[in-house]
Formats: C-alpha cells, structure tokens, sequence
C-alpha cells in the first residue's frame, strides 16, 4: 500500500511547481481572492502558500489528504461539467505522502482554527489555533522520504523558475485573484486581483511588452475569445510566448496554437511565433479536462469551432491594426 501511494503520488507531484500550482489551484477552487506563496531553496526546502478563501472545516481536514477525497465532484455528471480547477483529490494526498505538511486554516464562521501536521502521509497532530478566515499551507522537505525522487530536481534556481512559471499562468488565467510571490525573501510578482487581464500582463511581463500587444475580444459559433496578441512586427522566435486559457484553466492546446499561427500568415512578422494571451470561454460540456494527471492538456468535444474561434477573433484584432 505504502508503495503504490508513492507512485501514484508521483503522477501530480513531480517537482516544487506541481505542488505550487496544485496548492493555488485549491486557493482558487476555495474562493480566495488573495494569494501569497513563499519559496525557499526552489520550493524544496519550504514552500508556503497563504489564501483568503473559505478554509477547511475541522472534521473535514483528515478526510482532505485521503487519496480520490474530493469535495468538488459527487456525480458521473458532474464530471461532465467540471467547473473547479481540483476534481480528483489526488493533490493533498499525493503532496503529503512525499514531505511534511503543515496546514493552518480557519473556515469562515468558526470561532477557532486548526493545525494540523501529516509527514510522509502520516498523521502527526491536530490542534486548536487562532487564525485569520483562510488557508495557509507550508510544505517542507520535499521527497525527504523517497531520496531517488530528490536526484531528479534540477538546481534550485531552475526549480525557482520553474515556481515562477506556473505563477505567471495562473495570474494571467485569473485576473480577479491577486497573487503575490515571494521567492527566497524577495517579492517578484504583485498582481492587483483588479479582474483587468492587462494588470496582469504589465506585472508579469513589463509594460514594455505590453506596448507591442493588440487587444481581442471576438464570439463565434458561442466560443469568446479575448484578450492579447503581439503586433507583427513584436513576434517571437518560438512559442515560448503563447499563453491559452480555456474557462480560466491554464492549457496546452494544439488547435488555438494552429490558429493563432494561421490568423498571422500573411503579416509582415519579425519572429516566426506571435505571442498571445488569449482566455476562450467554451461551455463546460464542450471541454473535456480529465485527460491528463496535471490536467494541462484538454480535449474539444468539437475541435472546429476552437480553431475558427480562434482564428477570426485574431485576423480581426491584426485587420483593426492595419486600418
Ligand atoms: P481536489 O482539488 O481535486 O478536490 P485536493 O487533494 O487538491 O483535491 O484537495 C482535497 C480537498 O481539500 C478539496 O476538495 C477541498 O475540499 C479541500 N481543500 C484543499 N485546499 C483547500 C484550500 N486552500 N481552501 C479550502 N479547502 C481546501
Ligand atoms: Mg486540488
């Protein structure tokens, strides 16, 4: 048992990012609308990440870290329309079985918080604590238990980045939420949570980035696609740049990619790869998200109308730009 929990537990954490991304992930399901997460030494030694959302209820902490333990699914059907960006529980359990967890929360409307500690998926203890409405989360001593893990991670300035990486996506994704990292004591990123997505690419990217952006908002066949592209002449030399959200989850998906390039043929680029930031908004029935044990990759019921969505939303912010 003890085994198969490490492996499967290997399949979301892999490294410090996973379990940033995974812990803000549950801040947003939660409702937060700040969200601080503080590394050191790349997230291996100390990750923490502070919320403002609604906060575990006492009787329901242990319950939290059981493997499969989700509170956002109950239903065949409701796998059908996931609108949380958590469905699997798999991410508490998975974090806890390979570090020391610490968690202090307090949920909205009770008079008393707890603290709770699980090393290595073991219960440690639970106590009573004063604490603001809220979540905190401190994750220490990643893969001390399993020292064949640790030999994959990179230096801990990569692993830094790798952190910053996902931040950056999860603050573009969602601009309501204000995110703030601290990485080794110094605060990077401070996005407002204005729910202004250009608030959130001056912070991530600088303004003079932004400078060299063309606004999109366009709806076909029910898909709105909004947000920003690069001006032709701003286009980068790989793809490094292009950054897709669909229903506010941060994504890989091939045929937004394939029809942002085309929207660009014909434009006189300097790099071959526009840059964008483009949110789709697609019905919850027409994604599938349960494709992949990050859930980066998703599926179209219908791929078609994502890639004419895509494709027409940004011929037309690069046809107002050449008016
Ligand atoms: P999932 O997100 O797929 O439900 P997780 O293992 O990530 O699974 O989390 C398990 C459960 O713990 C969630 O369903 C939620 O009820 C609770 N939880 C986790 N993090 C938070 C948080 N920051 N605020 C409130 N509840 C949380
Ligand atoms: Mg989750």
């Amino acid at each position: 048992k003890q085994i198969a929990e490490l492996i499967a537990a290997g399949e979301v954490v892999e490294r410090p990012s996973s379990v940033v991304k995974e812990l803000v992930e549950n801040s947003i399901d939660a409702g937060a609308s700040a969200i601080t997460v503080e590394i050191q030494n790349g997230g291996v030694t100390y990750i923490r990440v502070t919320d403002n959302g609604s906060g575990i209820q006492r009787d329901d902490i242990p319950t939290a870290f059981l493997r499969h333990a989700t509170s956002k699914v109950h239903t065949q059907e409701d796998l059908d329309h996931i609108g949380t960006l958590g469905f699997r529980g798999e991410a508490l359990a998975s974090i806890a079985a390979v570090s020391k967890v610490e968690l202090l929360t307090c949920a909205k409307g009770e008079m008393i918080g707890s603290h709770y500690r699980i090393e290595g998926g073991e219960e440690v203890d639970m106590e009573d604590a004063g604490c603001p409405e809220g979540t905190t989360f401190i994750i220490r001593d990643l893969f001390y238990n399993t020292p064949a893990r640790i030999k994959f991670l990179k230096k801990d300035v990569t692993e830094a980045n790798a952190v910053a990486g996902v931040l950056d996506r999860i603050a573009l994704s969602h601009p309501e939420v204000s995110i703030k990292f601290i990485r080794s004591g110094k605060e990077v990123l401070l996005t407002p949570g204005d729910g202004d997505l250009l608030s959130d690419v001056y912070a991530v990217f600088g303004r003079d980035f932004a400078k060299n952006l063309l606004p999109v908002d366009y709806t076909l066949h029910g898909i709105r696609v909004h947000g920003y592209i690069s001006k032709p002449t701003a286009a980068r030399p790989n793809r490094s740049m292009q950054y897709f959200f669909i229903n506010s989850r941060v994504v890989r998906s091939r045929t937004a990619m394939a029809a942002l390039e085309e929207s660009c043929k014909g434009s006189v680029m300097v790099g071959r790869f526009p840059a964008s930031v483009l949110h789709l908004e697609v019905a919850l029935e027409g994604v599938d998200v349960n494709v992949h044990p990050a859930k980066i990759e998703v599926r179209f019921v219908n791929e078609r109308p994502v890639f004419d969505a895509v494709y027409h939303a940004c011929k037309n912010a690069l046809q107002k730009e050449d008016d």
